[in-house]
C-alpha cells in the first residue's frame, strides 16, 4: 500500500494501544472504561492530554510522573510500540480497507488479551467473546461462515477437553484453563477449524520450549505460565502467513 497509508496505519496504531493500555488496566480490575479519565495510578493526578500522546510522552518525561515522579511502567510504551508495528504489518498485507480495519480491532484485542494473560494468568471473557463476534462477522463479510461456526465448535470442544483434563490432573490454575478454551473455540471463527487445531498444537509446543527453557535456567520445571501468550503468537502467524505468501508472491512476479 501507499506509503502515507503506512505512516498513517502506525501512527493509528500508536493511538490504539493507548487504548489497550486503558483496557489492559481496567478490564481485569472490574473499573469502568470511561471514567475516571487516565490518571497516575500512584499521586491520583489526572494526565493531561499532552502527556498522554504515545510513545513519545514517555521518552520526553523519562518514564516517570510529571508530578510524583513515580515510575511510568514500560509495558505503556512497549504495547503502544507493538500495536503500531502490527498495525504497520496489516497495512502492508491487507489489500481492502475493510479486511484492514478487521484485523486491527483483533490485533489490538490480542495484545490485550496477551498483557492480561502476562500479568494476572486470565483471559476475561468479555474480551474472548469480543474476539468471537468480531470473527464471525468478518465470516459473514467473507461468506465463510460455515468455517467460522466449525472453527468455533472445534476449537471449543479441544480446549474445553483440554481444560476439564487439567482441571483432573493439576487440580486448578495450572496449564491450560477455561479461558484458554474459550480463546481458542474464538480463535476458530476466525481460522475455521484445521488451522484451529494447528494452533492449539503449535501454541503448546511453543510453550514447551519455552517452559522448560526458563525452567533449566531456574532450575526448576513447574510449569506455572500462561498458555494464552504462546496461542496469539501462532494465531497471529496463521493469519498473517496466507497474507503474506500472497504479496511475497506478487512482489516476486511484478
Ligand atoms: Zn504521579
Amino acid at each position: 500500500m501507499h506509503g502515507i497509508f503506512l505512516v498513517f496505519a502506525f501512527l493509528l496504531g500508536l493511538a490504539f494501544g493507548s487504548f489497550a493500555n486503558v483496557l489492559i488496566y481496567r478490564v481485569p480490575r472490574g473499573l469502568s472504561l470511561l471514567w475516571p479519565a487516565s490518571h497516575c495510578p500512584v499521586c491520583k493526578t489526572p494526565i493531561r492530554w499532552h502527556d498522554n500522546i504515545p510513545l513519545f510522552s514517555y521518552v520526553w518525561l523519562r518514564g516517570r510522573c510529571r508530578f510524583c515522579k513515580a515510575r511510568i511502567s514500560p509495558r505503556y510504551p512497549l504495547v503502544e510500540l507493538l500495536t503500531g508495528l502490527l498495525f504497520l504489518v496489516f497495512a502492508v498485507v491487507d489489500h481492502s480497507w475493510l479486511s484492514f480495519v478487521f484485523h486491527a480491532l483483533l490485533g489490538t484485542l490480542v495484545i490485550v488479551l496477551v498483557a492480561i494473560d502476562l500479568e494476572h494468568h486470565r483471559l476475561p471473557d468479555p474480551l474472548t467473546f469480543s474476539v468471537a463476534i468480531l470473527g464471525l462477522l468478518w465470516a459473514v463479510v467473507t461468506q465463510t461462515l460455515w468455517t467460522g461456526i466449525q472453527g468455533f465448535l472445534v476449537g471449543g470442544a479441544f480446549g474445553g477437553g483440554l481444560a476439564w483434563l487439567a482441571e483432573k490432573w493439576y487440580g486448578t490454575d495450572e496449564g491450560f484453563g477455561w479461558g484458554d478454551a474459550k480463546y481458542l473455540a474464538a480463535m476458530g471463527t476466525w481460522v475455521g477449524p484445521w488451522a484451529v487445531t494447528v494452533i492449539l498444537f503449535g501454541g503448546a509446543l511453543l510453550g514447551s520450549i519455552v517452559g522448560l527453557l526458563l525452567g533449566l535456567r531456574r532450575r526448576t520445571l513447574r510449569f506455572g505460565l500462561p498458555f494464552g501468550p504462546f496461542l496469539s503468537v501462532v494465531f497471529l502467524l496463521t493469519i498473517l502467513a496466507p497474507q503474506f505468501i500472497i504479496e511475497l508472491k506478487s512482489w516476486i512476479l511484478r
